[in-house]
This record gives C-alpha cells, structure tokens and sequence, in this order.
C-alpha cells in the first residue's frame, strides 16, 4: 500500500489523534484540538480508564459522550479557520464543545438536561474553557438569542434536521446532523443556500443518542 498523507501515523501522537487520523481526519487544527483536550476530564470518574479508547462512554441520564474520531470528522466537516461563532447542539458532557472551543472564536451549546449542563459548565472551567457558553433549554429551537451562527452541529440523532436552524445560520454556514432512525443514521453535512438547509455529502454512518424536543420529554 502507497503512503497516504491522511493516514500516516507519528509515534508520538496521542492514542485519539492517532484513532482521528485512522479515521480520515486531516486537518491539523482538529488534530491539535485532539491533543489538547484531555478526554478524561469529561467522561465519569468510573470510565476515566477508557477516555483514550476511540470509543463512546455512557455518561450520566441515559446519554453517552460520542466516539472521539467521529466527533473529529463531524468537527472537520465544518471547516473552521477560527473565526466563527458555533453552535453545538446536545452538550453532554462537554467535551465536543472543549474541542470547538479550540477551533472557533465563539462557542454557544445546549442540553436539554440541566445536570449535565452544569457538569459541563464545570468540566470546561476546569480545563480553563470557561468561555464556552453553555445553556439549558430545547436545542431542537436553535438558540435565536445568540444567532445567526456560521456553523452548527448537532450531536444526538432525529429523522430530520430542526428546520428552524436554516433561519439561524448564515448564508454558506455549515450544519452537520446525524440524520434517520433510532437505530441508524446518516450523519449528513448542510450547506445554507438561499435560507434553505441544502445537503452537501454523507459523511460516515452512526448510532447517536436521539434527540428530544420539549414536549416529547418525559422527565
Ligand atoms: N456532544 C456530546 C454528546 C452528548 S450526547 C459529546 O461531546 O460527547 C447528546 C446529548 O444531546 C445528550 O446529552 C442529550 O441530553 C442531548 N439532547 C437530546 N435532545 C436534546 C435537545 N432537544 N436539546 C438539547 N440537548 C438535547
């Protein structure tokens, strides 16, 4: 097999960028974010051992923090330079918005559980990220306090993208959407063309936890 930039692999790259760059991811600033971001800070105590593993790790209510070269290749369809103002949909444990926060200039997220929103409040601050701003709310209604956005992703799975965001992202922004059923989904890149959300590519396949408008909650 011939040397292909995107996969070659350097001994001292850390286990996740190496999974990253497996994974197809090239860009260097993604690549970095990856480096500097210490998964362990944002997964429970219990499952810090496996925080190097290119793997999901469940977190708390229910929902699990996705696998990390997924997560770089949503991030890299973006394409980023540093600039933008982002959005990131489905907060978690706040490690996707960690790496966002080395990536763009302003960082809005959103989860819909309060706890978990607080837990990432705190594992951001605690890696001295505390400028990413976290908000609790339905993130199915975009965040129209904070837009337009350049870029959004979303991280939790639904049949359709919010068609709201349209509205929310600038003329050429990016979304980028784990689209389809429960158990399967496309993860799709949008390009906002004439305030129309119009799909790009498909990216790769996933399994996200899905996402839940307000009055679909039970809790
Ligand atoms: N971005 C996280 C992944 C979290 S999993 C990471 O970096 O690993 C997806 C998250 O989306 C869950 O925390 C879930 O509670 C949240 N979610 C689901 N529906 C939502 C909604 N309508 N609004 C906001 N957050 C939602």
């Amino acid at each position: 097999m011939g040397h292909t930039p995107g996969m070659r692999r350097r001994r001292s790259d850390p286990p996740l960028v190496a999974a990253a760059r497996r994974g197809g991811v090239t860009d260097r600033r993604i690549l970095a974010a990856l480096a500097a971001v210490p998964r362990e800070r944002f997964v429970p105590p219990l499952h810090r051992a496996e925080a190097d593993l290119d793997r999901p790790i469940p977190i708390t209510e229910g929902q699990t923090t996705s696998q990390p070269s997924l997560i770089a290749l949503m991030l890299s369809a973006l394409e980023l330079t540093g600039e933008e103002k982002v959005l990131e949909i489905g907060t978690g444990y706040g490690y996707q918005a960690a790496l966002l926060a080395h990536l763009a200039a302003e960082v809005h997220t959103i989860e819909r559980f309060p706890r978990l929103a607080s837990r990432a409040r705190e594992n951001l601050a605690a890696c001295g990220l505390d400028r990413v701003h976290v908000a609790v709310g339905d993130g199915t209604r975009g965040l129209p306090e904070h837009a337009p956005f350049d870029a959004v992703v979303i991280a939790a799975a639904a049949a359709e993208v919010p068609p709201v965001l349209a509205e929310q992202v600038v003329e050429g922004g990016r979304v980028v959407a784990p689209v389809g059923s429960t158990g399967h989904q496309d993860v799709v890149v949008y390009a906002v063309r004439d305030g129309q959300l119009v799909p790009v590519r498909h990216l790769t396949g996933a399994r996200f936890v899905p996402l839940v408008p307000e009055d679909d909650a039970e809790d």
